[in-house]
This record gives C-alpha cells, structure tokens and sequence, in this order.
C-alpha cells in the first residue's frame, strides 16, 4: 500500500462512508480505514432511515451529492411519508431498509469512486505535530501519513456492552472495541464524556401469529433521492403494530433488580425521547399500554425489529416478557437486546466545518460528537469530508451551511455552539425556519451550493433547472387557467370543498387546504405527463404556502445580519468588563464567530449581546 494520502477517513459508519466519499469525489486521494470491511454503514439499530426531521437531513444529504438518500432508495422495503396531517414543512419521509443490502449496496459505491482506498484495521494512534495532524498508526503497526484526518468512531471508543448483570467489551455485540484513541484525545487536550445507547431484541419472523398484530401497509408515494435512477426493486413487506400489556409490564419488572441502568452500572447518558422498555414501565408506571412496531429486516431473511422495546434487562426476563404480548406466544429469539456505553467528545470543541479547535486539520464526525441516529451523522460525515478535502488541498474555503439553509446547518450549529448534555437527535422543532428549510425543495437550497465545490454531478444541476422551471411552468397555468362552475363544482363536492358560483382562477382553487394540485388537473384533463413527483409537489407547496414562506424569509435576512458581525477568532472576552461572567466563560470557551452564534450560546443574555454589538461598533 503506499502511505500518504490526501484524507484519512477513521471509521466505516455512516459518518464515514459519506465523508470518505465525498472527500474522494471532490478530488483527494483518501483512504477509509475501518476495522471491518463488511460492515461498512451498518446499521447498529433499526435498519430504517428518516423520519421526523431525520427524512429532511436524508434529502439534503442526496442534494449534497452524498450516497444516503440513493442506497436506501435501493434497498426500501417499507415506505412511509410521516405528518402527512400536518403542513408540508413536517413532512417527513421515512423507509424501512433491507439491513444486509443496504451495506452491500455502500460498499459497491465506495469502490466505484476513483481515488479512493480501502483498508481494514483498527487505528490506535494520531501523529501530530505543532498541533497539526500529520497520519495515523494502526493495530497491525502500519503508519500512514496524510494532510487530514476525519475521526468518525461511532459508538466503539472504549465501548461497554450490557445485558443484565452481565458486561464486557465491545462497539457493536460481536465486534471489538477502539481502545487507545480517547486517551491519546485527552492528553492532546480534548475533554470527554460518556454516553449510551439501546436496541431491542431481533425475532423469527416465523414464530410470529400475525393474525393478532395490525398491519402497517407500504405508500408508493415517493422516494429519498431526487435521481428518479435510484429505486428499490425489492418486493414490499409489511410492519406491524403491536401493544405491550400489564402481564409484559409485570414480567419486566421483575427484571429491575438486574438492571444495570437501575442498578448503577450504566453511568453514560441516554437519550432521554428513546427510553428503553424498563425505562418507560418504571417512568410512566400508570400506563398500562406501550405501542410497538415489528418491522422487517430484509428480503432474504425472516429476522424482525421489535421497535420501542429496546432492553438491557437479563435475556430470560426479555423473553419471558415478549411471549407474553400478544401474537409472540411462540417466539424465538435471534439476538438480545443490549446496552452500549461509549466514549463522545464534547463538540463545542469543534468549528462549524467540524474540524477541531486544537488540533489543526483533525476533525470529527457522528456519534463520536455526542449526536444519535444514522442521519445525524451522515450528514455531519458529509460537512467534515468535504472541509477535510478543502484543507487538504489548501483552498481557504469552509464549506457550511446556515440554520435558514438546513438542518444540517441547524444540527452543526447546535453541537459547536449549545454543546449536548445527552444524545442529539435532530427534531423539526428545533429548527426555527422550517418552513424555508423542507424535505421538498432541498436541492432547490443545496445544490447550487455544492456544484460551486463540485459535489453533486452536471446531470444534478440539470434535473434541478428541469425541475424549478416545470415549477414555475406549473405556478404560471394555474394562475392564468380559469374555471368555471360546471368544469369543477362537482369535483369540489366530492371534495368537501365550496361550489364556485363564477368564474374563478384556477390558483385560487389550488389555495384551499382540501384541494390537492396533481387530482384537479387531471379532473381538469389537463395533460402533466411532463411533470414528475417533485415538480407537482414542489409545485403545489409554493402555491399553498407563499406567504408564509415570504414572511419566514424577511426573519431570517433580520437575522442573518447578525451573522455578518463577525468576531476575531483570537479576541480576549475578558476584557470586556461589563459582560456578565457566565458570558465570558462560555464566549471565551466557544469562541463564536459572529454575534448571531454568540446570541444561541445558552446563559449568553440579550444585554451581553448589546455589550459585544457596541464593542463590534453597531
Ligand atoms: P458507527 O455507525 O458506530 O460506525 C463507526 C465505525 O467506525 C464502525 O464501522 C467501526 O468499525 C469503525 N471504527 C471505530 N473505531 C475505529 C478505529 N479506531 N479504527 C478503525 N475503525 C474504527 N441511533 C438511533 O438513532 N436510534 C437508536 O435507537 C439507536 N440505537 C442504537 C443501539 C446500539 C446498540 C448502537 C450500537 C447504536 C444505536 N444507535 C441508535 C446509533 C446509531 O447506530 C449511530 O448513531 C450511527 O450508527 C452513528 O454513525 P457513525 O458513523 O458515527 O458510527
């Protein structure tokens, strides 16, 4: 193997697999190094993709250029468009993926990308030098010399694994622990902290009595990637709903004296909206109830996901209690349920390209930054491989996004700036432009923005100037297509929708909430062949929601000035006397870049801020 490289990519999840690859597309010479080949974007958890919230941050990925979007496109079992009731800013698409392919199907891309190696074992060591990150060494003592280093470990530094009374080590059951790397952190100067993690027991499908379980049908109704050329081929399976009852919750409860999260022996935090089965019986001891979800797992496979019964109770008390739910009264389990607790580092340590404040061209990405979920650290995979790419190749750019810009932006900005006290997850509510920042239009706000640093392809740029012009094509007729009464009264009935007594456009119409774009036309005979999915959809949400969107932009532009007011990385907050002293603490360990980062620093109060905006000269 020769040894140099542009970008070292450490860690093969899915913070990795995306960060290795666009530093590659973009033109550095990288190299992934993980500790298992086969199980590059594993799944740890629940082989699904999206959700709330997590569905956007997929879409933006796909409209950065990164792979996420398209394997799960590839390998979609299940497909739900979630909040559908809701306004179209919650919507939120979620797949349940085939586990196995979907690895298999990351692995194809990655070796289909020029200039960029694989290479499996474990890196137990950074060289640095001057504060700058130089190479690392690795178990099998091969030391590889390159100009950055993306850290991406996962759930696997110093991991613990718990079931009952019983632990040991390990970063996913089965796999070995990273051992070496935080230490080596710490002395370097960076602080650490402790975290855990949960999962449910995997079933034989075929021991299931479906007959007493609730089918979850599948929705055709669109896909992650805005390339039509990636789609699942695979049949559709069913997920199933199921409830828990007092006798499981009884069962459960015998188990709490072995529990190592009553117990003590868990120390790291957990996600607190991800509670574990015990979690929830002991929190919510009234309820006598819990709604769990069955979901597949593969195609080649019977193996099932109990969703929402996440355990590290013993593994007679996890199955004494699944043969008393209903339908599971023959089950046989494939795998327990466990606990995991890990190493994170605090990522305030972090600059907004997710490269570290201490060391030089070293940065980080994924759960190793204290977030949850595959997308929370895909996305942010994405942002440090394409800095690391910038800064290996010595361009004085920082490729990041803004918090009217995307969740991405909102997921970054709320790790360097806020710092996490438990697992971060990305919510809809904690983005305060949701309404600029949709599932629908994240190419239309992305990717002109990544081909400026070639991350997505010309056909990308192409299908999005296909797309906005069919928009604007579409925004046109209904605004100057007239209907009568007799064209449309019936329709509008059959709609619970008011009869029109004259003439009206064909706009006004499409405004009312019970009115969807794609059916009217087609009542209307007129003919959208030419039109796809994104562009009825994209389409019809500017109709409906302009002026809100208007209004949601003007806050943003107010806001956005502050951003502007830009503060010098090196200045001395101490100097500012009238700063409260909680202010300079945290300014001075953060260092904001602009008075808009200082303002969501929490504890930073709005008369610090009139000091640093007099101070700055405003
Ligand atoms: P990972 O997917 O963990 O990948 C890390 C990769 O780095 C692995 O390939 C590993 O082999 C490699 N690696 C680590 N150290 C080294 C090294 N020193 N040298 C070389 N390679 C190395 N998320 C949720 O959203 N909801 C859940 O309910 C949930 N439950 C979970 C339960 C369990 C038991 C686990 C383990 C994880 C769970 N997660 C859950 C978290 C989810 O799996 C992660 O958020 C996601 O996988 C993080 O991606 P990542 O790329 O940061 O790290």
């Amino acid at each position: 193997m020769e040894l140099a490289f542009d970008v070292v990519v450490v860690g093969g999840g899915h913070a990795g697999c995306e960060a290795a690859a666009i530093a590659a597309k973009m033109g550095s010479r990288t190299l992934l190094v993980s500790m298992d080949l086969t199980k590059l974007a594993q799944m740890s958890c629940n082989p699904a993709i999206g959700g709330i919230a997590k569905g956007q941050i997929v879409r933006e990925i796909d409209a950065l250029g990164g792979y996420t979007a398209k394997v799960t496109d590839l390998t979609t079992l299940h497909f739900r468009m979630l909040n559908q009731s809701k306004g179209p800013a919650m919507w939120s698409p979620r797949a349940q993926a085939d586990r196995m392919l979907f690895s298999i199907e990351w692995r194809k891309y990655l070796e289909s990308i020029p200039n960029l190696y694989l290479w499996q074992d474990e890196v137990i060591d950074l060289i640095v030098n001057e504060n700058r990150v130089e190479g690392i060494i690795t178990k099998t003592n091969q030391t590889v010399k390159c100009k950055t280093v993306v850290l991406t470990n996962g759930t696997f530094l110093n991991g613990k694994i718990h079931v009952g009374n019983v632990n040991f080590t390990g970063g996913r059951i089965g796999e070995l622990n990273s051992q070496g790397l935080t230490e080596r952190l710490v002395k370097l100067g960076f602080t650490t902290g402790r975290m855990k993690t949960g999962t449910p027991v995997r079933i034989d499908g075929r021991t299931v009595n479906y007959s007493k379980l609730t089918i979850q049908e599948s929705q055709e109704l669109s896909k992650f990637s805005f390339n039509p050329d990636y789609f699942s081929k695979l049949p559709r399976k069913h997920c199933y709903i199921v409830n828990t009852n007092q006798v499981v919750h009884n069962i459960l409860r015998e188990g709490f004296d072995q529990s190592p999260l009553f117990t003590g022996k868990i120390k790291g935090i957990g996600p607190r909206y991800c509670p574990s089965i015990e979690d929830k019986v002991h929190t919510f001891a009234e309820k006598t109830s819990h709604q769990l979800f069955l979901e597949p797992e593969g195609v080649f496979t019977y193996e099932m996901y109990l969703n929402g019964f996440s355990s590290s109770l013993p593994v007679d008390i996890q199955y004494k209690a699944l043969k008393s739910i209903p339908g599971f009264e023959n089950v046989h389990i494939l795998r327990p349920g466990y606990a995991i607790e890990y190493d994170y580092f605090d990522p305030t340590q972090l600059k907004h390209t997710l490269e570290t404040k201490i060391v030089q061209n070293l940065f980080f990405a994924g759960q190793i930054n204290g977030t949850t979920g595959y997308e929370e650290a895909a996305g942010q995979g994405l942002i440090a491989g394409a800095n690391a790419h910038l800064r290996a190749n010595d361009i004085q750019e920082n490729f990041q996004l803004s918090r009217d810009e995307a969740y991405i932006g909102v997921l970054i900005d709320d790790l360097v700036t806020k710092g996490v006290d438990e697992p971060y997850r990305m919510f809809t509510s904690r983005a305060e432009y949701r309404i600029l920042i949709r599932q629908d239009n994240a190419d239309e706000r992305l990717t002109p923005i990544a081909a400026k640093y070639n991350m997505v392809d010309e056909n990308d740029v192409k299908r999005l100037e296909n797309k906005i012009k069919s928009i604007e094509e579409l925004n046109q007729l209904v605004k100057e297509y007239s209907v009568s009464p007799s064209d449309i009264n019936e329709y509008l009935t059959s709609n619970n929708s008011a009869k029109i007594t004259q003439k009206r456009k064909l706009y006004d119409i499409v405004l009312r909430p019970e009115i969807s774009l794609k059916p009217t036309l087609e009542h209307l005979k007129i003919n959208i062949d030419s039109y796809d999915y994104e562009a009825i959809n994209g389409a019809e949400i500017k109709i409906k929601y302009s002026g809100y969107i208007e209004k949601e932009k003007i806050i943003a532009e107010k806001i956005n000035r502050l951003e502007h007011i830009k503060i010098p990385d090196d200045f001395d907050f101490n100097q500012l006397n009238s700063l409260s002293t909680e202010a300079r603490i945290k300014l001075t360990s953060i260092k904001p870049k602009t008075i808009a980062q200082a303002k969501r620093i929490p504890g930073i109060s709005p008369s610090d801020i009139n000091v640093l905006l007099v101070y700055f000269g405003r």
